[in-house]
């Protein structure tokens, strides 16, 4: 692996040349989490790559939440830094579902190609980030371009694709700044940040277990945890894989892609008012069903990477871990 270490300072110069040419968006911090914004020069000293995972996640700016899929204007490039592993590992499913098989989604994958992405380490955790769980990290190592390590002043950049390599280059980074490793003290972060994380989360079922438990009727367990569910989909809405959408036909010939949750009352609606879905602890089993049983059948990939975000979302107190441990234990 090729890595380039560029001081903090220069890499802020950096960012500003990018930013002659491409719209860049990285993490921000805000009162209590931190979230991706569009940069300008005057934000760039506001980038915050040690936050956690950011409150959008990844999968916004490839699927945006509302989208004209007929509209032919050219789109901009753009740089997105600072991704966490959990949003990265989500595009093995979505690009599998949007630009793999049968059909491509050509707006994902218009949005797709204009992106140079740059992921991150984890450097600091919520109480709810349980990546390792399923055999994720909080560092990546594949699905971004580069990958990027901020330590004692230095920022740590390894290529990870073609397009990264060639994006590098343009800095004409001396050589003797290039090294074919990540230096031992990254190493060891990225050690104990996983390590921290396996500690956090020793009672959390791995993808398998979940699966089972998942899959028992356990009527009254759902019907329980249903309960305080008010149907608001911030749950699917926040989270990394979950890619459903309606298209709506709209005046003017516009056709519009819309982010849909099947946590919401009519989801599964067909003619005749039919609706497998109509109980809302089906609606809440089904979420869990899609993420641990259908997708890694239909797509052999966990529609779960652990980032939390529906837990830290979810105003009716549910806790998707809470659910799995309890699924698991019963009989
Ligand atoms: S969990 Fe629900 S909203 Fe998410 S992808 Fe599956 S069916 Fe769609
Ligand atoms: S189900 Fe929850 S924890 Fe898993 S990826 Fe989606 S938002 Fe994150
Ligand atoms: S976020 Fe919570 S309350 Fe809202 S739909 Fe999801 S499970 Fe229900």
């Amino acid at each position: 692996m090729k890595v380039y270490r560029v001081t903090e300072k220069k890499w802020t110069e950096y960012v500003a040349e990018i930013l002659k040419e491409f719209k860049v968006f990285a993490p921000v911090k805000k009162e209590n989490s931190t979230d991706f914004e569009e940069i300008t020069v005057e934000k760039i000293g506001s980038i915050y790559y040690e936050g956690t995972t950011p409150s959008t996640p990844l999968k916004a700016f490839f699927f945006p939440v509302k989208e004209n899929v007929v509209a032919t204007e050219q789109k901009q490039a753009r740089v997105i830094l600072g991704v966490s592993n959990c949003d990265l590992a989500a595009l093995d499913l979505l690009d599998n579902i949007y630009l793999g098989g049968d059909f491509m989604d050509h707006c994902y994958k218009e949005n797709r190609d204009h992106t140079i992405i740059f992921g991150k380490d984890c450097d600091d955790l919520k109480e709810t980030c349980h990546c390792t769980s399923y055999g994720l990290t909080p560092y990546c190592e594949k699905n971004c371009d580069i990958s990027m390590s901020v330590s004692d002043g230095y920022c740590y950049l390894s290529p990870l694709s073609e397009k990264g390599e060639t994006f590098l280059g343009q800095f004409k980074i001396n050589d003797n700044e290039v090294f074919d490793c990540l230096p031992e003290k990254v190493i060891q972060k990225r050690t104990a940040m996983a390590a921290n994380l396996q500690s956090q989360n020793i009672n959390i079922p791995d993808e398998k277990a979940s699966r089972k438990g998942i899959e028992k009727e356990n009527k009254e367990l759902w019907k329980r945890h249903a309960s305080t569910c008010v149907s608001c989909g911030a749950c699917s809405m926040i989270c990394p894989t979950c890619h459903c959408f309606l298209l709506i036909d709209l005046k003017d010939f516009e056709k519009v892609k819309n982010w849909d949750a099947c946590q919401f009352a009519g989801f599964s609606r067909v003619a005749a008012g039919e609706d497998p879905l109509m109980k809302l602890y089906d609606r809440l089993k089904f979420r869990y069903l899609c993420k641990f049983v259908y997708k890694p059948d239909m797509f052999n990939a966990l529609a779960c990477t652990g980032c939390g975000r529906c837990i830290d979302a979810c105003i009716g107190k549910i806790n998707k871990n809470e659910v799995i441990v309890e699924a698991c234990g019963q009989g």
